[in-house]
């Protein structure tokens, strides 16, 4: 009770992948444990009575007529660990860029003050871009990755958290790997241990996540202990799948089929389970996603660095397959969603359109490929919500309640008038900085002042 609360202000949220709703000046009440408990719209027959009721408890949160609420993002793919290398040799290759940068820096978190300064400040600059909940990839070592738990509970976050396991001495260095297989699946499964025991104590939560890097870098015989795990523990899974021309050729060299249908054989397809990238998804692997209800955690902007592809969004999504939004830290160097949600417009429009002016117009492209913004958002949160099986993404009714407020006039020119709420939607998507967002809240909690 004492923590009930009522938000009176306008906001957007999707109610489908093609439609946004927009609610003028609506009442959203929030329960002492942080769901939405119900939303009045003007001209609904309690709405004054409602209002009334808290604005006397002294429990009514005003917004003013410049902001908007908007549900918070869930980001499917995140590395917290690669925070630092944020914005660097994004123009090497990508053995360089992981041999020489990422694996070097992600060793450097055994020293629990090293993981403790970055993990913090990842959690704070995403939840300032308005990210409420996020998937994250920590490293290989166990205990920076249960820290990098608890610091999503402090500081707020709903963060589901991988302690990365990869064992596979032909593609990981010695100074950055699981000694044997049987380190790899006890680590793992202690980890997730530990992170149960401390689930609970955060309004929001935080959940382990069985987290195989990818296939190259894992062995059969770990590939398979994790799918128990996850199994035995009823867990989320994490991995990337299908990212590049190389991971997919690799899978297929070493079992004879794909990294999806090999994933799927060591039980780490399911319906928990996010697969990052998967542009290199063939047939028979889109229907297994579907069938599984496993969900693409679309990676955008590192996609255009490293994937040599563009995720057919479109397609895969009109057979079926969940796709959320995932910034890819640091395959992408911006941790703002909003950043995602703006590139995967783009590139989905250029594999639409095509991108080589010397090929005729007519076969440039690949037709019905563009994404909307509507699209767009909700991937970027009730995508995520599906994908976690967690209710978030929307604002109704027994949805956490998780919101960014969003100032709709700063960096926002005003001088042409808009014609309509989704005027306004699309600019505050498209021209919104983190400077925009007042406020975030999780779970019924304010995070960031
Ligand atoms: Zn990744």
């Amino acid at each position: 009770m004492i923590n009930e609360m009522a938000v009176q202000g306008s906001a957007f949220y999707s109610v489908d992948f093609d439609k946004v709703r927009y609610i003028k000046n609506g009442i959203f009440c929030v329960n002492d444990k942080g769901y939405i408990d119900g939303v009045y719209e003007e001209g609904d027959e309690d709405y004054s009575l409602i209002r009334l009721k808290y604005l006397e408890k002294g429990k009514l949160k005003v917004l003013s007529d410049t902001e908007v609420m908007l549900p918070g993002f869930v980001d499917l793919h995140i590395h917290a660990s690669q925070w630092p290398q944020a914005g660097l040799a994004l123009d090497r290759p990508l053995e360089i860029w992981l041999g020489e940068y990422t694996f070097p820096l992600e060793s450097r978190y055994r020293n629990l003050d090293f993981a403790n300064e970055v993990y913090r400040d990842v959690v704070s600059s995403t939840l300032k871009y308005g990210t409420t909940t996020a998937l994250y990839f920590a490293t290989v070592d166990r205990e920076p990755s249960v820290l990098l738990a608890k610091i999503c509970g402090e500081l707020g976050q709903r963060g589901l958290v991988g302690k990365v396991a990869m064992d596979n001495p032909e593609s990981t260095p010695e100074f950055c790997r699981d000694n044997s297989p049987k380190e790899a699946i006890n680590e793992t499964e202690a980890f997730i241990k530990e992170v149960l025991e401390i689930q609970d104590l955060y309004k929001q939560k935080v959940y382990p996540v069985v987290t195989p890097r990818f296939i190259p870098s894992c062995t059969d015989e770990t590939l398979e202990g994790l799918g128990k795990l996850a199994k035995k523990y009823d867990a989320h899974i994490q991995t990337h799948c299908s990212e590049s021309d190389w991971a997919h050729n690799f899978a297929k060299e070493r079992f004879g089929i794909t990294d999806a249908q090999a994933l799927d054989k060591f039980g780490l397809i399911t319906s928990k389970t996010v697969v990052a990238h998967a542009p290199f998804l063939e047939p028979d692997d889109v229907k297994l996603l579907a069938d599984k209800k496993t969900t693409i955690g679309h990676c955008p902007l590192s996609n255009a660095y490293f994937a040599n592809s563009v995720l057919p969004f479109k397609d895969f999504s009109s057979r079926g397959v969940n796709i959320g939004m995932a910034t890819d830290i640091s395959g992408g160097y911006s941790p703002s969603m909003y950043q995602a949600i703006r590139q995967s417009i783009i590139s989905s429009r250029m594999l639409e359109d095509g991108v080589d002016p010397s090929i005729n117009g007519k076969n440039r492209g690949r037709k019905n490929s563009a994404i909307t913004l509507n699209n767009a958002l909700y991937s970027a949160t009730v995508s995520g919500g599906i994908a976690l099986g967690l209710p978030i993404g929307k604002l109704e009714k027994g949805y956490s309640f998780d919101v960014q407020i969003v100032d709709i006039e700063k960096n926002i020119p005003k001088f042409y008038p808009e014609k309509s709420e989704e005027d306004i939607l699309h600019k505050v998507l498209l021209l919104s900085e983190s400077s925009n967002i007042k406020e975030v809240w999780v779970q019924g909690n304010r995070v960031k002042c």
